[in-house]
């Protein structure tokens, strides 16, 4: 390899540190029109004291030449100087630096020089100040520039004590010493300066990196504030502020966008019989399927447990959102493949459209989750569109609330029972409860409607207590043989303590805990799957009986019939509905209450309206009954003659026979 000559490497700009390098030209560019100036006005002088003196060439061409390189450099500057410095023009310019100043330094000290020999002593001193002065003035304004201004310093220097050294006169001599002290002086000076400049720089350079981190740290915690880690999809925070954002630009223009709000239904389910692990894997591949569908005006989030919202950037038609949403659901419902396990969940959707739904962001999101809640009800793992008929169900959802809020239980809520049969033996074993409300506003409101309404406003606890007890007191006055089935809510066994209010209230009515079967639905064990079977394992060791309420209405059942310790089974009556003509239901039936018989459980087959009905289950071997067929519901008070009506019956039967 070539080694570079030795000055060349010297005076070489290396582009090491742009950002250096571009500090350092930017502060000379602030001294260049000073630099000039001493320049200019020193040569001018000398110039003219030699004008007499000295030839025309030396005393007025050569500075007239040198003077007009100066302007020229200067006007240059001036007009490069708002050009935008990028590292590769301060590179350019700082290399280029090295020669300009190398070829001033040597052209002004040549002509002063030359100049020496001629005019008077004094006119010598004021060569010799001249120089002085103006490399004094030029080092100082190349002073941030470290090589330029050594460079000046020693072609000056050396090429001006050189000469007067040369010449032998006593008085030039300690000139020349005097010049070379000051030039190390400034030798000093200038290399202290650059080392104070480049700390300067590198802790203004340290400042904004740490900076930097900061502003880098706090980008990232903004991110993570708005990333639910689980899904990696924005969280419900993040959601929001967007929702917000899109609603203020819609306003502002009078455009329209919709918001989706996305439930997962069997989901619980999954984390119930698979664990949470398995809950988490099927949560972030519904936001990897989410994203899949590769909607760019789509926004997805993930608004907390197996809930999920979306936001479409512009505004549909019906059709297109229903076709989008089935599109989302379509995603959902595919199989989850979960290490060895495949789970089955779907997905429902609401929708609602800004501003049409909701003109505020609250309004708007409150809508989605209406159709939602509709869908969830009626049309699950399809998109729901909000409508005025959702907005009059809300209305109605309010004001039963409202008034359940206020009502006087006790005095309002009341029961009625329906019989449970023997099919063969046609006598009646067991009545259910089942609550009514009066209210005194709103009239008699439907159990599925007052009472999903407790259960959502905890309600459902006094609701339970008062009509626990009202029906304890009634079977008091029933035959010993007879049991009494109670229906429970998710939220009465949810804590042990709840579960043992109900233990409670039995033991308190005096009435054997053996006669007393607690029903619960499929759906109200999938709320916490642990806390339900601790709290029905003790309801059954304080004697009473537990019964699965809509059997095969809800996900997973035979899991439920395995893992909880049920008495009996009462299967749904969709299934009867249609038993004389449906051979799928006809097969679900028979099943099951083979899977009864086999466990030892009691199967109480529900719904029966007519007497092919009957046939059919008979001919099943279904024992258990209830159904409108023998008994619609009734009230307290005519459950005595009921009874005793059944009995004669039954007397009547016995002596014929
Ligand atoms: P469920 O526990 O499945 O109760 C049986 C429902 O089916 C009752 O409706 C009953 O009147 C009705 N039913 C009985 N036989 C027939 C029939 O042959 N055909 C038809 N179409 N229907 C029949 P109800 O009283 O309207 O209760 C509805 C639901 O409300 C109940 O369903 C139960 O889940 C809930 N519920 C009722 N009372 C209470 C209560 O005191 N506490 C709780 N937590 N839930 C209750
Ligand atoms: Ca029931
Ligand atoms: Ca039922």
């Amino acid at each position: 390899m070539v080694r570079p000559p030795r000055l060349k490497r010297m005076l070489s700009v290396p582009a090491v540190d742009a950002e250096l390098m571009r500090a350092q030209f930017q502060a000379f560019s602030r001294q260049v029109p000073l630099l000039y100036f001493i320049l200019l006005v020193n040569t001018a002088s000398v110039a003219i004291t030699h004008l007499a003196s000295a030839p025309l060439w030396l005393s007025l061409y050569i500075p007239l030449g040198l003077g007009g390189a100066c302007l020229y450099r200067c006007a240059r500057w001036w007009l490069l100087r708002r050009r935008p410095l990028t590292t590769e023009r301060a590179v350019g310019e700082m290399r280029s630096l090295v020669w300009v100043v190398g070829l001033f330094g040597f052209a002004f000290s040549c002509w002063s020089i030359l100049l020496l020999p001629y005019g008077s002593a004094y006119q010598q001193a004021q060569v010799a100040f001249y120089m002085s002065t103006t490399l004094v003035g030029s080092v100082f304004c190349l002073i941030h520039l470290r090589v330029p201004a050594l460079l000046l310093l020693c072609i000056v220097i050396l090429s001006f004590c050189g000469y007067l050294i040369s010449t032998g006169d006593p008085v030039f001599i300690a000139m020349a010493v005097d010049m070379a002290l000051v030039g190390v002086a400034l030798a000093v000076v200038i290399l202290q300066y650059w080392r104070t400049f480049t700390d300067a720089i590198q802790a203004q350079r340290e400042l904004q990196t740490s900076q930097l981190n900061t502003q880098r740290l706090s980008d990232d915690n903004f991110r993570l504030a708005s990333i639910d880690s689980l899904t990696d999809l924005p969280n419900r925070r993040s959601y929001f502020a967007s929702l917000r954002a899109m609603a203020e630009q819609a306003a502002a223009r009078g455009g329209s966008f919709n918001v989706g709000v996305i439930d997962l239904d069997g989901f619980k389910q999954v984390n119930d019989i698979y664990g949470h692990a398995s809950g988490d894997l099927v949560l972030q591949e519904v936001g990897a399927r989410l994203l899949a569908l590769g909607e760019p005006a789509l926004l997805f989030a993930r608004l907390g447990g197996d809930e999920f919202g979306v936001l479409v950037c512009e505004k549909l038609s019906n059709d297109a959102l229903v076709e989008l949403g089935q599109r989302i659901c379509d995603a959902l419902s595919r199989p989850y493949q979960l290490a060895g396990n495949v789970a089955e969940l779907t997905g429902t959707i609401g929708w609602a459209a800004f501003p049409d739904a909701g003109s505020t962001v609250e309004q708007v999101f409150e809508r989605a989750d209406a159709a939602l809640y509709v869908g969830k009800e009626n049309r699950r793992g399809k998109p729901v569109i909000f409508s005025t008929e959702h907005e009059t169900r809300m209305r109605r959802l309010s004001l039963v609330t409202q008034e359940l809020r206020h009502a006087d239980l006790e005095a309002e809520l009341f029961l009625e029972f329906q019989p449970i049969y023997d099919l063969p033996t046609q006598r009646p074993i067991g009545l259910e409860a089942l609550g009514r409300w009066h209210s005194p506003r709103l009239g008699m409101v439907r159990p599925e409607e007052f009472i999903r309404i407790a259960e959502r406003t905890e309600l459902i606890l006094s609701l339970t207590d008062v009509l626990l007890r009202q029906a304890l007191r009634e079977v008091a006055h029933w035959p010993a043989d007879l049991y009494l089935s109670f229906n429970l809510s998710a939220v009465d066994i949810s804590t042990s303590a709840r579960a043992r209010r109900l233990i409670d209230i039995v033991a308190a009515s005096g009435v054997s805990p053996q006669r007393v079967t607690f029903e619960i639905t499929e759906t109200a064990l999938t709320r916490d799957f642990e806390q339900a079977a601790s709290a029905l394992t003790m309801l059954k060791q304080a004697g009473c009986r537990v019964s699965l309420d809509d059997f095969g209405t809800g996900y997973s059942s035979l899991s439920y019939v395995h893992r909880l310790p049920f008495d009996a089974i009462k299967i749904d009556r969709s299934f009867v509905t249609d038993v004389d003509t449906n051979s799928a239901s006809k097969k679900i039936i028979k099943s099951v209450i083979d899977l009864c018989r086999n466990l030892g459980l009691e199967c109480v087959v529900e719904g029966l309206e007519t007497p092919l009905q009957a046939d059919v289950v008979k001919a099943l071997g279904a024992h258990a009954v209830q159904g409108y067929l023998f008994s619609r519901p009734m009230r307290s008070g005519a459950v005595g003659g009921f009874l005793q009506t059944a009995l004669a019956q039954r007397q009547a039967t016995e002596t014929h026979s």
